[in-house]
């Protein structure tokens, strides 16, 4: 039997195509503090959906009320159609993998991963839980107890005893959270395929965004109890819709500015007495007060010659005050007056570095800049 049979193929959501988790209206208060906002959310059976915010945003209040580990203030939650909101935990169809892997210490690997299917005496449970080590490549290990296992092996024991069960919906809370930086990109990418292989639908929860946007089909960025923005990964990161979007989602470099005029397709902002090109269809709002936002690797930056006066539009004279040398590329920090620090990438195809002193300047294409409500703060979500 493949792996796909195993554990995708009977889920209800999968058979009916529709959504595996539907939450309606979910909220969550303790006592006047709202810990999640009324959230409507449909994610579709066979996903992997990323709740991606920082310490405190509610992302983990929102998976236990799914797992049924805290009870909602109000709201639904739905399973494959199925209201499961005044089901117990253990009778929900859903698995949690924790950041601490919980593993049974005095059993070993195999009964680690065999023991719910025991428990409910499941016919074939020896080739079941064999398949499922199979699948996290730890048949070799199947002897060993969790204490003679590293970090990333012990998250797949985990993750092997969680998918054995067959829920129809994995949720993972930070599930990588102890490993090591080297560990935690390789189980990102394990994680992946096994979410390719069983066809199931995950739901994770982390505050790491190259995760979020490396593994999963969908990013919601959470903040402060509420979804911001939700959409494909590459969507989000070229088109934010909000400063805390722009800047927790990778960085990004906005100007404050007024829309002055249109140019066809574009809107012309006056930024700190530059003239700046957007393009309308990027920009939240076609007049009033903006933050024109542009991507660190979208600016190009070149030494200013004499006489070059940077008046052209999308164009902006300033002075290098930091080049950091990172082997493949430069980060550079230019000081712009009237606008501030930028931030710059720039590959490194063998022109000089520059450095800090040197007269610049910053160009991009105005097809690469958004436009966000000019009433955001324009530190919204820089981590600290
Ligand atoms: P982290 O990444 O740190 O786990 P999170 O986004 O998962 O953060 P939650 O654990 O969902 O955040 O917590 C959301 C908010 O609710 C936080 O401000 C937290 O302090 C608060 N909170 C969580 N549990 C309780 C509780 N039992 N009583 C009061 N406040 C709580």
């Amino acid at each position: 039997m493949t792996s796909t049979s195993a554990a995708g193929s009977d889920t209800r959501a999968a058979r009916s195509g529709g959504s595996a988790l539907e939450l309606e209206q979910l909220e969550k208060h303790y006592g006047d503090f709202t810990a999640v906002h009324p959230l409507d959310l449909h994610i579709p059976a066979g996903q992997f959906f990323a709740l991606l915010g920082p310490s405190g945003c509610g992302k983990t209040t929102t998976l236990r009320m799914v797992a049924g580990l805290d009870a909602p203030s109000g709201g639904s939650i739905k399973i494959g159609g199925t209201d499961i909101s005044g089901l117990p935990a253990h009778k929900r169809p859903v698995n949690t993998v924790f950041q601490s892997y919980a593993l049974f210490p005095h059993m070993s690997v195999f009964e680690n991963v065999a023991f719910g299917l025991k428990r409910r005496r499941v016919g074939d449970w020896k080739a079941r839980a064999q398949e499922f080590l199979e699948l996290v490549e730890l048949v070799h290990l199947a002897s060993r107890k969790p204490t003679q296992l590293s970090g990333g092996q012990q998250q797949r024991v985990a993750l092997a005893r969680a998918l054995v069960n067959k829920p129809e919906i994995l949720l993972l809370d930070e599930p990588l959270g102890a490993l090591d930086m080297k560990l935690r990109r390789q189980m990102q990418t394990e994680l992946k395929r096994i979410q390719t292989d069983v066809g199931l639908t995950f739901v994770h929860v982390t505050h790491d965004q190259e995760e979020a946007m490396s593994m999963a089909d969908t990013v919601a960025v959470m903040n402060a109890g509420r979804i911001e923005q939700l959409g494909p990964p590459q969507e989000l990161y070229d088109l934010p819709l909000t400063a805390f979007v722009a800047n927790f989602l990778g960085r990004s470099n906005l100007m404050p500015g007024t829309v002055v005029g249109r140019r066809g397709e574009f809107l012309e902002v006056d930024a700190a007495g530059h003239r700046v090109l957007l393009a309308a269809a990027r920009a939240v709002s076609e007049s009033g007060d903006v933050l024109v936002g542009v991507r660190p690797e979208k600016l190009d930056i070149r030494a200013s010659t004499p006489g070059d006066a940077a008046t052209a539009e999308n164009e902006l004279a300033g002075i290098v005050t930091d080049t950091a040398f990172a082997g493949m590329s430069n980060e550079y920090h230019v000081e712009v007056p009237g606008l501030g620090d930028f931030a710059v990438f720039a590959q490194n195809r063998g022109a000089a570095i520059l450095q800090p002193g040197d007269a610049v300047t910053l160009s991009w294409h105005p097809e690469h800049a958004f436009g966000l409500d000019g009433a955001d703060d324009v530190d919204a979500g820089e981590e600290s």
